[in-house]
């Protein structure tokens, strides 16, 4: 059994949602197919959670929210003229969303929940019908009845561990079942949405649950670069990575998923294949528990901006016992994480994101780090960016690191910050921002062998 999910640029219109009906047909064994509210059919288009956000936001400032209702509304009833199914979907649409403002929470997180989550359920709704319409057996699934129960942090919840066990029982449906992402339901009844992109989520839990052969994730791209492909064309396309190596990548800036949405599908070591609704037979993107390399191969080379490095230097370091403990403890006081400590005989620096500080902050964690820990120098410096080159075929390859120094050198690109041996299957550079791209290209070059 498979779980197919499909994004919401997958769901966007009648269109779309016509060639997921096909590219389910297509496989007998796509037995639970996940949905998306739909998203973007065209860039600068509004994707419908973010339509029912702003009517969230108007109905919980007190605000008339008619407009906003009615081009949540609208979006359905494109799909329903679309496809000609009966018009009465679209009204009982509109009474569903009015029944969720009229019981509404006092808890905004609570009550915004309730409305973002009618973009996939009522979607999941019109496809099952369309599915039925095409001639294909199946059935919309209520959550609650499959017994997706999560926590109760509103906008950001987990998966509660009994789900897996009732969801398990969707295996024996003789249906296709249509089941909605993004949410589920507390223990109390009420409804609880997952963070933003949390289809995904949904998709890795079922996968988990009825211990599918591989969670299929359809979206609107054939494949995953090795590099970013608008930096370095000719990027070659990944056929195969490991959970680790996406993991690597996703962490410097690959947008494949948000790597804890496919926590569930990891730990039941399901394979994850990303594959494309508008191109459903290129192969797409395999992601595995393990797999067999050719020693030296690089799977892929992702980057981030957004650094900032705190360095440290105090006479004597090495010396001290308590040092980093007490540094570490002061940003944990400030709710700063950390990302990477390198270090020498006296000194110390701090990777970090940028995001958090504000000059005030700024100044008042480096008084903290100057003042109590008695350090002779303190300075922080922003616009840093990571490069990370990731395979698991670098394990005990020799020449890596030299190549890729060789190659950031011959580029005239500075480098910051190496790390290297935590992970034996990558290697980290800080480079400055506007360093970037150049360090990207040449290390495409180098290693990729993309030439251009
Ligand atoms: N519709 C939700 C969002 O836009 C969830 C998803 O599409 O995965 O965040």
């Amino acid at each position: 059994m498979k779980i197919a999910k499909f994004g919401g640029s997958s769901v966007a219109d009648a269109q779309q949602i016509l060639k997921v009906v096909e590219i389910v047909k297509a496989d007998p064994a796509r037995r639970l197919v996940v949905v998306s509210a739909p998203g973007k059919r065209f860039s600068g288009d509004i994707k419908v959670t973010d339509l029912l956000i702003a009517l969230a936001n108007a109905v919980i400032a007190g605000r008339p929210y008619d407009d906003e209702l009615s081009v949540v509304v609208g979006r359905y009833a494109e799909i329903q003229q679309a496809l000609g199914l009966d018009t009465a979907i679209v009204q009982e649409i509109e009474a569903d969303l009015r029944e969720r403002i009229k019981n509404r929470s006092s808890n905004p997180a609570q009550f915004a929940d309730t409305v973002k989550a009618s973009g996939e359920d009522n979607n999941a709704k019109i496809i099952a019908k369309v599915f039925v319409n095409q001639g294909v057996p199946a059935r919309y699934v209520d959550p609650k009845e499959a017994g997706m129960l999560l926590s109760d942090d509103f906008g950001n919840a987990q998966v509660l561990p009994e789900s897996f066990e009732n969801l398990a029982t969707l295996k024996d449906q003789k249906d296709i079942v249509i089941f909605p992402g993004f949410f589920g339901y507390t223990r109390q009844g009420h409804v609880a949405t997952f963070p933003r992109g949390g289809s995904d989520i949904t998709g890795a839990i079922l996968a988990a649950a009825v211990k599918a052969e591989v969670y299929e994730n359809f979206t609107d791209v054939d494949s995953v670069f090795a590099l970013d492909p608008r930096v370095l064309p000719g990027a070659p396309a990944i056929k195969l990575l490991t959970y680790r190596e996406m993991r690597e990548l996703s962490y410097a800036g690959f947008g494949v998923f948000h790597d804890e949405a496919i926590i569930p599908a990891v730990r039941a070591k399901i394979p994850i294949c990303i594959k494309n609704t508008n191109c459903p037979a290129a192969p797409g993107t395999m992601i595995v528990a393990e797999r067999k390399y050719e020693h030296g191969e690089i799977t892929g080379i992702a980057s981030a901006d957004g650094f900032s490095t705190i360095s440290l230097s105090k006479y004597m370091m090495n010396r001290e016992l308590g040092f980093g403990r007490r540094l570490l403890q002061i940003l944990e006081e400030e709710q700063l994480s950390f990302e990477h400590v390198p270090s020498g005989i006296d000194n110390m620096s701090v990777v970090l994101r940028s995001a958090p500080f504000t000059p005030e902050k700024e100044a008042h964690v480096l008084n903290r780090l100057q003042t109590e820990l008695g350090v002779d120098d303190v300075t922080i410096e922003h616009g840093m960016s990571l490069v990370m080159i990731v395979g698991e075929g670098m394990r005990y390859a020799v020449g890596i690191a030299a190549k890729a120094c060789a190659a950031l050198a011959n580029a005239g690109v500075n480098i910051e910050m190496i790390n290297q041996g935590s992970s034996e299957i990558s290697i980290m550079f800080g480079v400055k921002e506007v360093d970037r791209k150049q360090a990207i290209q040449a290390l495409g070059h180098a290693l990729l062998k993309v030439d251009k």
